[in-house]
């Protein structure tokens, strides 16, 4: 149990089950340095208690590295609802969840991830304050999509000198909550678009509203554009998919866009920008985050615009230096969570 804990820099990790509603939970906290802990409650059946804490310990850490580009006054932390084969009463097993957020007394905040829903959300509210993205919050998504905006932007003033999106190709994968807002903004913005999706309703959509040309979803890699928008799923840039990229960008708010290490190497030798995912998709944590600390609608706005210059930056650093920007990302976040805590080691 201690090893993913070791090998992630996990601070603490916490086990609870309700035997009234047969729960069994795990929150994840990797870093409370800078605030206290955030990150989504995932839903989903896992094939062992192992592989639960896997995906608890890897995504708490991958959320540490979020907050801290994002500048949010927040750690990172993950929770997991192991999903039973059968459940009886769906609001009773989140009421629960709640108190289990309840008993960190506020290390832990959280919010919506695979499998949890808004109402979801609205039912652990019954039982903590510790939680985001209710009904009453409003949906993160457009938020996201507003940062995938400010990144695409960023992406295209790196490479061209200029910020205007007038005439410039974009191919989006998936037209989910936040692909469809991107395309839009960006249809607004001027550009051209090429589309995809598995839903053949949202591609005829978005043809019919954005003007946009639709391929099948085999196809969207290949396409001739300036920048390649993945908004669908993780995992998607590998060595098979990176040889069929014909962008100059890439820039999309998918979680995990890189199969592995490699990958964000090879688009670096084949002269590819890549936006990092965590950074680009930030919108949406930021979002919530400062909804929950009730500031105000416009401190969000500036925060997620905010995108584009740290990403300017990233990628004139990664210019530099030559290195990937995903490795630039990861240095500059871990600089700010070693930061923290050579911070309050001195204040001890
Ligand atoms: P969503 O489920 O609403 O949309 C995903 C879309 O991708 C769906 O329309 C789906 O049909 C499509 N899709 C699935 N497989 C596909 C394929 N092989 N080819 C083409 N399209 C495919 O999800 P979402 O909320 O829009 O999120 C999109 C991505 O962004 C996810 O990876 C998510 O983890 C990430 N993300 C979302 C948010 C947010 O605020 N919603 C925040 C951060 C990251």
């Amino acid at each position: 149990m201690f090893e993913p804990m070791e090998r992630t820099g996990l601070q603490d990790l916490h086990f609870w089950h309700d035997p009234e509603t047969g729960l069994q939970a795990i929150i994840a906290i990797h870093d409370t340095l800078r605030g206290s802990a955030i990150g989504g409650c995932r839903f989903i059946s896992y094939p062992s208690i192992d592989a639960a804490v896997h995906d608890a310990t890897r995504l708490a850490q991958g959320m540490s590295y979020k907050s801290a580009l994002a500048g949010l006054p927040h750690g990172g932390g993950k929770s997991v609802i192991i999903k039973p084969d059968h459940l009886d009463d769906r609001a009773a097993l989140m009421r629960a969840f709640g108190r289990f957020v309840d008993s960190l007394g506020g290390r832990y905040i959280a919010a919506m991830d695979s499998g949890t829903q808004v109402t979801d959300m609205d039912q652990i509210a019954h039982t903590t304050p510790y939680v985001t993205c209710t009904s009453a919050m409003g949906d993160p998504s457009l938020s996201t999509a507003l940062g995938v905006f400010a990144g695409i932007k960023a992406s295209v003033h790196f490479l061209n000198q200029r910020q205007d999106l007038t005439g410039i190709h974009v191919a989006i994968q998936g037209l989910g909550h936040v692909g469809y807002a991107v395309a839009r903004l960006l249809h607004r913005a001027g550009a051209t678009l090429t589309v995809t999706d598995i839903d053949s309703r949202l591609v005829h959509h978005a043809c019919a509203e954005f003007d946009a040309q639709a391929v099948e979803p085999d196809d969207i890699y290949g396409v001739t554009a300036d920048v390649f928008s993945p908004c669908g799923l993780g995992a998607i840039l590998n060595a098979e998919t990176i040889r069929q990229l014909n962008c100059r960008c890439i820039a999309g708010s998918a979680n995990n866009q890189l199969a592995d290490d490699q990958c964000g190497q090879a688009l670096h030798d084949a002269g590819l920008l890549y936006a990092p995912d965590y950074l680009i998709n930030s919108g949406g944590l930021i979002f919530v985050a400062l909804q929950h600390a009730n500031h105000h609608e416009r401190l969000i706005r500036h925060k997620i615009s905010a995108i584009h210059d740290t990403l300017m930056a990233l990628y004139q650093e990664a210019d530099d230096t030559n290195q990937p920007t995903h490795r630039i990302a990861d240095q500059r976040a871990e600089a700010i969570l070693k930061h923290a805590a050579q911070s309050q080691h001195q204040a001890a």
